[in-house]
């Protein structure tokens, strides 16, 4: 994620101490469901104090099949979200995260089950316990008006309903506003999203576009997300767009402008340098992982940031004010397809696993499209630097503070001249490789660095991370 800086930051803390509370609340109140023989509710949270109630555990998705009508005249969404999960403790009853929407009907394994919403929470009681490592279904059908997350630390967050359709998007919250999900990154699942607007707008989503079709007035179009994907991650468009679709490297490429912006401006030419900076990317740090590209820039003022959006992110039009071209977010937002997006993270205090790399990427792609070099912006950002904020565990209303990304591009860039270009490029691609679809924490990424480098790095890497004044320059 990049901001374009108008959006206040720190209101989202008052918020989490309520949902914090509710949580608190839900688990002492809601553990009467345990079954007779060892089955125990999941947790009705994934234990992350950066966002207090997401989440949930007693099983893991492995796919979402998300089926969504919707009427921009209304405001109203109907879905069908087909979970497939697997059960990681013997069941008794487990949570989804769904905000605002009615739901209609649960069913587990084909069989009917009670739910109850509380707050954020739905809560669901299949029929049957069910036993550890058993794999099942749950369908949920659900509809209303979506509700955005107001006080999200981007402005608004989740779905949007726009002048001319809607924008589902948002870090860490978004994906709850349009289907039920376990809405935290450590559980990663692939995609299928069918999405009916009225015929004439456009539809876009993550990864392969499949075969649209009309009937009614309606069109489906339809999208498949093949690699695992954390839910944030998710996006949905709906609106008049200037559709490209194409191919790149022998996969699809598609890329969105919004119909109201300018159709060769600044935006335009920026969404279309994605296979050049995918490609300048890829040889630093190793094949690109997912099996499409593109880009989406929306024209609602309210996204005032970009998001790496999985193979598809998407641009707030304020990057591309005055027509101009801004390829260094392009980059940005393309290099946490690798870092992100294909390496998560499994708890947000490890945000900089995600922004420190992309926020470097930054000062890679300005040096090879003959700006300033990578040592320069280096050298600038050591001298600007406030080190008494940490880069890990930043604390929640500093998550997309300076430390994590500058500080974490430092970081990176201190490693680097540390072990040489050699071994920090094979660092980076054994990285991208090793941990391709899964998830990573900081320790991870010492201990691997260590390894492939053959050198104690981890001292380098507190002092540049944590310590409290500016460390020896490498
Ligand atoms: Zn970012």
């Amino acid at each position: 994620m990049v901001r374009t800086g108008r959006i206040p930051t720190g209101r989202r803390l008052a918020a989490g101490v309520i949902a914090l509370t509710g949580a608190v609340a839900l688990l002492a109140s809601g553990c009467t469901g345990a079954g007779t023989d060892g089955f125990r509710p999941g947790a009705a949270d994934a234990g992350d104090p950066y966002v207090p109630g997401r989440g949930n555990g007693g099983y893991d998705v492995t796919h979402y099949g998300l089926d969504v009508r919707y009427d921009p005249a209304s405001d109203r969404l109907t879905g069908r979200a087909v979970i497939t999960a697997t059960a990681t403790q013997d069941l008794s009853r487990f949570n989804l995260d769904l905000h605002g929407l009615t739901v209609d009907a649960v069913t587990v394994a084909d069989a009917s089950a009670d739910h109850r919403r509380r707050d954020d929470e739905l809560v669901v009681t299949p029929r049957d316990g069910l036993p550890r490592g058993r794999q099942f279904t749950v369908t949920v059908d659900y509809a209303g008006v979506p509700d955005a997350i107001a006080d999200g630390e981007l402005g608004s967050g989740g779905f949007l309903h726009t002048a001319d359709g809607a924008i589902a998007l948002g870090q860490p919250d978004s994906a709850a506003t349009w289907f039920p999900v376990n809405d935290h990154p450590s559980d990663k699942a692939t995609y299928d999203v069918a999405v009916t607007v009225p015929d004439g707008l456009s539809a876009l989503s993550n990864g392969v576009p499949g075969p649209t079709n009309s009937a009614d007035g309606w069109t489906t179009w339809r999208w498949a997300e093949r690699a695992p994907m954390a839910s944030y991650l998710s996006t949905l468009v709906i609106g008049n767009y200037r559709v490209t679709t194409g191919t790149h490297a022998g996969r699809p490429m598609v890329t969105a402008v919004a119909a109201s912006l300018p159709a060769t401006g600044g935006a335009a030419s920026s969404v279309a340098r994605t296979g050049e900076i995918v490609d300048f990317l890829a040889s630093r740090f190793g094949p690109y992982p997912f099996d499409s590209y593109g880009g989406i820039v929306v024209a609602d003022d309210r996204i005032g940031y970009a998001l790496e959006t999985q193979s598809r992110p998407v641009y707030g039009p304020a990057f591309f004010t005055g027509d101009r071209p801004h390829p260094g977010v392009v980059a940005h937002e393309l290099a946490h397809q690798w870092f992100g997006d294909s390496v998560s993270l499994t708890r947000w205090g490890d945000i900089w696993l995600n922004e420190g790399f992309a926020s470097y990427a930054e000062w890679l792609w300005e040096e090879h499209d003959g700006g300033r070099t990578a040592q320069r912006n280096f050298e600038i950002q050591y001298a600007a630097t406030d080190w008494t904020q940490p880069s890990v565990e930043p604390g929640r209303e500093r998550m997309f503070g300076t430390a994590v990304y500058k500080r974490g591009a430092l970081t990176v860039h201190a490693l680097r001249r540390t072990v040489g270009d050699d071994v920090f490029f094979r660092i980076l691609r054994t990285w991208t490789a090793e941990r391709a679809g899964g998830n990573a924490t900081t320790s991870d990424f010492v201990a691997l660095a260590e390894r492939v480098s053959g050198r104690q790095l981890r001292p380098l890497l507190d002092a540049w991370l944590v310590g409290g004044s500016a460390p020896t320059l490498p």
